[in-house]
Parts: C-alpha cells; structure tokens; sequence
C-alpha cells in the first residue's frame, strides 16, 4: 500500500516548477531546502538519508564545512578572471592535480559533458597529428548503454532513445559496440582509423552496470596494441566513488586521457576536468579551444579542498567498507523482489523484481516516507550511492528503512 503525501508546502514549489520550468525531468515529489553530511532536509523539516549523492557529485558529504569554507574564502576574494589573464590558483591547482593522478597536464572546464566533449576533441587531434589518420576520418569506440551526458555530439552516440530520438542529425565518427565485451573491442580496433575507446569503468546511467574483472585492463592493453588511446570517463565513478580514487584503480590501468566532473567540487559549482601527457595535450595550441570559466579561480580553490576532503578524511577507505557492508546487509534481507544487488564501494544498485512494472518508482516513494531518498533508472534498477561519509550504523539503519519500505510497499 502506497501511503505517500504531498503537503501544501511542497505541493506550492511542484507547481512553480510545473507552470514556469522545462520538463526535462522526472523529479521524486521531494522539495529539499537543507543539506548536510549524508542527510537533506524538506521545507517542512522532514530528515531524509541522500541515497542519490546528486548522481555521486556529492561524495563529500553536502555543504563540507571544508569545502563551503574554501568556496566563501576565495568568493570573497576573485572569482573569474577568463583565461585572458593569468591567475594565481589555476597553475597551483593544475600541479597538485597532475601530481596526484600522474598526468603532465590538466585541462579545466565546467560540466561534465564539456569534459568529454573536450576529451572527444584531443582524441581527434592526437588521431591526426600523431597517428596519422587522415583529416576528417577520425572514429571512436564507444559502448552501448553508454551515458557521457546530453549535448549533441554526445547523444549522437547515445543508444538509449529517450536521449537521442528527433534530436538529430548527430555528429558522426562513433563506433558502437556492446560493453564488457573483449572480443567486439578487438573487431572494431582492426578498423585503421579508430583513434580511441571512450568508456565508463562502471556504467552509472544505465545502472550500476560493472563489466567482468580483467575487462578494463584487457580493454587498455588492446588499446596500447593497436594504438588508440584509453579514455576513462570518471565522472561519475571517479573520486572515491567505488572505494578507490577511480574506479580504473581497481584494475590498475592508466587511462591515457582521464575524464573527471561531478564530485570534483563536492556538489558546490561544476567543475571538471580533463588529464593526459604532452603528447596528447599539447595538439590543441592556444586559441583551438577553451571556456569562459574554465579554470576559474573559484573552482580551483573549490577542487583543490574537495580533493584533500575526500584524502584526509579517509572516504575513500570508507566507501569501499560501507559499500561491502550495504551490499552484505542487503543480500541478508532475501527479500523476493530484488533480483540483483550489485555495485562497487558505495556505487550500488538494485534490481526489483515484481509483477507491477512501477514498482521501482513506487518503492522509492515508499522509502521517501520512510526517510530515504533514492531514485529509479531505466525503470526497474534503483540507485544506492549515499555519500561517501556514511557510517556503520547509519548504513544498518538504512538497510532497516530499506526492509520496511519493500514490506510497506510491495508485498
Ligand atoms: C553525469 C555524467 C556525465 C555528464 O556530466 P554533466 O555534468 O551532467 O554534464 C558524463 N559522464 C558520466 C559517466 C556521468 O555520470
């Protein structure tokens, strides 16, 4: 029995958003107003378990008293100079995130699409400076059930329809083949104008989808064969995510161009960025390509912080003991109507199984009134990725709230 309530309040800022918003989404009828830690707060006070993370940009916990300290600091000071001008944080930042992940450059942008539109564009450029394809010629491989984000180029490589339909014509040069799967990898890289692999170490959007130990690195040594360059979208999987700093460390592979966003700035502003060596980076000379607030100040001090949270405050260490606890727990529930538990660190998601095919959607109310939001993808998988802060206890509690929304709501 679903025993879910909209309350006048919340019921007032759906409605602003129905009348005067796009719908280009599908929102749980939730209104936050209040973040902290692994909790969020509604506009009537209700406490509510972030099992979402803002889609893993908010692996440090909301509003880190760090990182909000960093962001009003260096917003009082200087914000945007635009590359123009030199400043004084974007070399600081630029060296301490090229030590940490081993690159010899960064690439700064905003959003996480610009960062693979960016590691799209260097991909290209390497493909005819220094492999020698012909201009004009250049492919890459990508996955189905891919998800890199949403401008034109990127959906034109998109096989999910909702993301691509009667939004062409697309930008060509994109070779699909099915994920986790060596041997279609190995077919496609006979092709000589390949120039790269564009791939997700997890796939996030379609699920929690993780493909078979080896994969990634046999995918990489494939790749170092024939030529073309590795490149790891991290975004969401990235930063402690998965219970290591990238979900590619689990398979100790080096991406020869590493693709971060999202919890790069802790859920404060978007910032994203792309890593690679010279030989790659230095292709696009001064004036090719750029972003108005790429590299800003601000987003510097902010990514900076963030980074040294998720270090100092082991969250790395703990998302990948709090994931093994929740997926544990889980299993112990036997319940019936989840077919599958899988996942990384704290990146999980389960499978409902049950002859109402909303069921997904209307356990996720359920837990919302038990106190926890989550969010349903592609229909029947639902998403667990609380930040990655998370203790003991509060996993126990929410395994507890988890067992009661599926009794409430499904049997
Ligand atoms: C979220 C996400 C993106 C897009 O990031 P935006 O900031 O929404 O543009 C790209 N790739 C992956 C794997 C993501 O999870």
């Amino acid at each position: 029995m679903l025993t879910h309530t909209i309350s006048k309040k919340a019921l007032h800022y759906l409605q602003l958003e129905e009348d005067f918003g796009a719908h280009n989404y599908h929102p749980l009828p939730v209104v936050l107003e209040k973040g902290e830690g692994v909790f969020v707060w509604d506009v009537e006070g209700k406490k509510y378990y972030d099992f979402l993370s803002g889609y893993s940009a908010v692996n440090q916990g909301h509003c880190h008293p760090r990182i909000v300290k960093a962001l009003i600091e260096q917003a009082q000071k200087l914000t945007l100079t635009s590359r123009a001008f030199y400043n004084n944080l974007l070399g600081e930042y630029e060296k301490f995130m090229t030590e940490l992940f081993g690159y010899d450059k960064l690439l700064p942008m905003n959003t996480g699409v610009e960062a693979v539109e960016t590691a799209i564009k260097l991909c290209r450029r390497w493909g005819y400076e220094k492999k020698g394809i012909k201009d004009g010629e250049a492919k890459i491989i990508v996955c189905a059930d891919n998800f890199h984000g949403r401008t034109t180029t990127v959906i034109s490589f998109s096989t999910d329809p909702l993301s691509n339909s009667k939004f062409g014509p697309f930008t060509p040069g994109f070779v699909v083949i099915p994920y986790n799967d060596i041997n279609a990898l190995q077919k496609a890289l006979e092709d000589k104008t390949i120039a790269g692999l564009l791939v997700e170490p997890i796939q996030g959007e379609a699920g929690v989808v993780v493909p078979d130990e080896g994969y990634l690195s046999k995918a990489k040594q494939l790749c170092e064969a024939y030529n073309i360059l590795f490149m790891a979208d991290e975004i969401q999987t990235g930063l402690g995510r998965t219970g290591k700093m990238l979900a590619c460390d689990h398979e100790n592979v080096k991406p020869d161009i590493l693709i971060l966003g999202k919890a790069l700035s802790g859920g404060t502003i978007p910032v994203s960025a792309v890593l690679a060596n010279n030989e790659i980076m230095l292709n696009i000379k001064p004036g090719e390509h750029g972003s108005t607030y790429g590299g800003n100040p601000l987003a510097c001090a902010v990514a900076i912080e963030s980074i040294k949270v998720l270090q100092e405050e082991s969250m790395i260490e703990n998302a990948d003991a709090m994931g093994n606890l929740l997926r544990n727990e889980l299993q112990n529930l036997n319940s019936p109507f989840i077919s599958t538990i899988r996942g990384k660190g704290l990146l999980n998601a389960i499978v409902i199984e049950h002859a109402n095919k909303e069921a997904a959607w209307e356990l996720c109310l359920q837990l919302k009134e038990n106190g926890l939001l989550a969010k349903p993808t592609h229909g029947d998988k639902i998403r667990f990725a609380p930040p990655l802060v998370i203790s003991k206890q509060q996993i126990l509690e929410c395994v507890d709230i988890i067992a009661r929304s599926l009794k409430d709501c499904l049997s």
